[in-house]
Parts: structure tokens; sequence; C-alpha cells
């Protein structure tokens, strides 16, 4: 049987064997309703079967690792690649800061990809953001469009010329003039895909410039087709997001472009770093799968981060180590086990509130921790303000222990206005 999350409760009374392939996927876990994680719970059913489970991955989530390193995992390693004679690509860091950057591109990388139109070869460039631009400014007064139910700012498309909310999906005419100030000179700032398949059309004239992002694959099918084609050569230049990261194998393609991969180096999110050597690494996948060496120009601003020189080397063991000496050090997960208590509400104070009374229902016992509510970083989404709290232990039971004697009274203290879940082994903290 195959299939995705929901597979999991299928009754199969001969279970023999579950595999988890691309097990390091975040998606696995599911973000809504209700929350769980379908790797642990595939591990979990297997336990009950009394059956081996196998997590297929290049890049193990950190979690898995560290269950391998501690013992409760074996290790199989497959020393061969899938195509016989394929090699790895060959992985450069570009430094932004000394090569300049004209529309987003180094000339390191612009030469480069013109080097594989000579060839008649294809190049990827990957750039994690859809849209033309995240931002758009008014410089005279510094007013940047936002949207009205969020704490975000409206992305501006356009292939269909509107702004869009990414986070609930609002969306909104490009305004004519600055509402604050009457500017009419509005300027886009920042890059998405098709701003950069925009900038490559005027670099490369005549190529075929083929863009794959969750808006060029709306239409049923669509996304499908496109693949096809550029398996068969149809298209010089791809410009995508992480929906191209995945599996697809080019086998004309022999060159990968990183175009920013510095946000995930400054977030506050203690999993971007192990999420940013996992995309890159599936994306350099795609360069060279054949017999044709593959070539990866991975563009930054930290040029000597230790995530790259890993990344250069195909030294998953050695970021893996480092990133859990980190985790270790600042007592993050899988060093100590964690939920989050989330609510959201029309105000603020209403959600905090009950965040506050929530933690005083129980008292707080021995090697568990309860930090203050604070604010999510994304505050208001589609109109509701959110706010959570962090439970931390050391120790998974008492961790549950503690969950189990307040959710039980949540429900009876939640007030009608304020919308809460509790999410164990939170992944994301937006
Ligand atoms: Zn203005
Ligand atoms: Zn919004």
């Amino acid at each position: 049987m195959l299939g995705t999350r929901l597979a999991l409760l299928a009754p199969l009374p001969a279970l023999a064997l579950v595999v988890v392939d691309e097990e390091h996927d975040p998606s696995f876990k599911q973000q809504e309703g209700l929350r769980y994680s379908a790797r642990d719970t595939a591990v979990y059913r297997a336990r009950l079967a009394r059956c081996p489970v196998v997590l297929g991955t290049a890049t193990p989530s950190l979690e898995t690792w560290h269950n391998w390193r501690s013992g409760r995992y074996q290790r199989l390693e497959l020393s061969e690649r899938a195509v016989p004679g394929a090699r790895l690509p060959a992985i450069r860091v570009v430094d932004m800061r000394s090569q300049g950057v004209d529309a987003g591109f180094t000339a390191a990388l612009v030469s480069a990809i013109g080097r594989r139109r000579e060839l008649g070869e294809q190049s990827l460039v990957f750039i994690n953001r859809r849209g033309y631009a995240p931002v758009l400014a008014c410089e005279a007064c510094g007013w940047t469009a936002a949207c009205t139910r969020c704490t975000a700012r409206m992305v501006l498309h356009s292939v269909d010329r509107c702004m869009r909310c990414h986070h609930c999906g609002a969306q909104a005419a490009v305004p004519r003039a600055c509402p604050t100030c009457g500017n009419v000179d509005l300027k886009p700032l920042g890059r998405g895909t098709q701003r950069i398949e925009e900038a490559l059309q005027a670099r490369f004239p005549g190529a075929r410039i083929v863009r794959i992002d969750r808006d060029s694959a709306r239409r049923r099918g669509e996304l499908a087709r496109t693949l096809e084609g550029l398996r068969r050569g149809e298209g010089d230049i791809l410009v995508g997001t992480q929906l191209l990261a995945k599996g697809h194998d080019f086998p004309n393609l022999t060159l990968v472009g990183v175009l920013n991969a510095d946000t995930a180096l400054v977030s506050t999110d203690y999993r971007a770093a192990e999420r940013l050597f996992a995309v890159l690494a599936q994306v350099a996948g795609r360069a060279g799968r054949r017999a044709r060496p593959g070539e990866v120009l991975v563009q930054t601003r930290y040029p000597d981060h230790p995530l790259f020189a890993a990344l250069a080397r195909h030294d998953f063991a050695s970021f893996a180590e480092s990133q859990l000496e980190e985790r270790r050090s600042a007592g993050f997960p899988p060093f100590v086990f964690e939920a989050a208590l989330r609510a959201e509400a029309t105000k603020l104070d209403t959600a905090m509130r009950f965040l506050r009374t929530a933690a005083a229902l129980a008292d707080v016992p021995e090697g568990v921790h309860v930090y203050d509510p604070v604010p999510n970083i994304l505050t208001r989404r589609a109109g509701l303000e959110r706010a959570q709290l962090v439970i931390q232990s050391r120790s998974r039971p008492a961790l549950q222990a503690y969950l189990a004697a307040i959710s039980a009274r949540l429900f009876e203290h939640a007030p009608r206005e304020v919308r809460w879940h509790l999410d164990v082994d939170p992944i994301e903290f937006d």
C-alpha cells in the first residue's frame, strides 16, 4: 500500500514492513486539526505490528540522526548512487560581497549559465520565493504594502498584476500611488521567481525559460506536463522554488544556481539551518544525474559559514554533529522534548490572558519548564491575533503527564472567543 500521512491508519492485518521516504521532510507533520508526525507515528505503528520500519533519506532529520547515535535506530548506508556511474556534483560557494550582484545574479553564475547554453545543456536557478517582489515600497515616505489581516507584507505578482498575501491569500490591486504621500513611483524591493525570470529573459534573449512554482503549477496536471517537457529537453533555463527540488530527474540538467540562501542562516528558528542543508543537498542533486558531471553554484554573503563547507564536501555527518552540539548546548530538541500551547483571538490580550491562565491550571512538576507566553512572530494572521507558550522537559513522561493534566482542564477554562491547540513536538514557530 502506497500513501500519504493518513495511510498509516489503514487496517493492514499482515503488516510486515513500513517505509517512510524522505523522512526529514517537514510535511510529514500535519499542521492543521489533529497535529501529528506521520514519521513518528510510523515508527510507533511498526512497533505495534512488531515489524521493521525504514526511514529513508539523504539528509536525516537531527532527531533521527540522534536516535541512531544514541543506539535506538540502526543505520544502513547506501554507498552507491541510484544511477550507475553518476558522480556527485561539484558544489562551489560564490561570495556575493566580493563579486557584485546585478539583478540578483553574480557574474560567476551568469557566465556558468552562458556556458551551459553554448553546450545545449539545461540550467536550474533556484530561489525560494515566489511572486515578483516580496515588498512594494514608497521610497519617499517609507510606506510598504501590508496585508490588512496579517502582520505581513503583500507580495507583488506581475503575471496577473496584483498583490497577494502568502499567509491568508488576500488579494488587492496594485496601488497607482502611495496611499500615504501620493508618490506615484512605487518600487518593488527584493526578488521572487517572476522577477528572476524577467531578469534572465533580458540577459539571455532567445532562451526558453520555464518557471516552476506554486503559481505556475496551479492548474491540475500542468506541473506534470511541464516536468515531462523539461525531461525531453524543452526549456533551457528553469527558474524554480522548492517544488522543483524533490525527486525530479532531468537528464540534460548540469548546472544549479542557488540565488540567495542566506535568510535561513540569520533565522530565529533553530531548525532553519537543518532545513537549508536538506533543501540545498536536494536541489544540488538535480545537477548531473547521469554520466555528465553537474555543477552547483551557491550565492551567499556568508561564504565562510560551516554549513556551506560541509555541503561542498557532501559531508552531512559533520554538519549534523555540529548542529547537534549547538542544540545540546542551547537546550533544544532532540535533547529536550517540547510542546507549544497556541491561542488565537481577535484581541492579542485575550489570547495572552488565556495562555497565562492555562499555565496555572496544574502544578508544574519538577523537570518541566513552562515559558512565559509570547506573541507569535507573525502575530496577526487572517484577522486573528496569535500567541503561544512553550513547555519543555528533558523527560518525555514528565512532559506528557503535565500536558495531560492541563489539557483536561483547558476545555473547561477556554473562553469561547479563544481558539487554541496543543502541538506536541512542534516544528514551526511562526
Ligand atoms: Zn509614500
Ligand atoms: Zn494576509
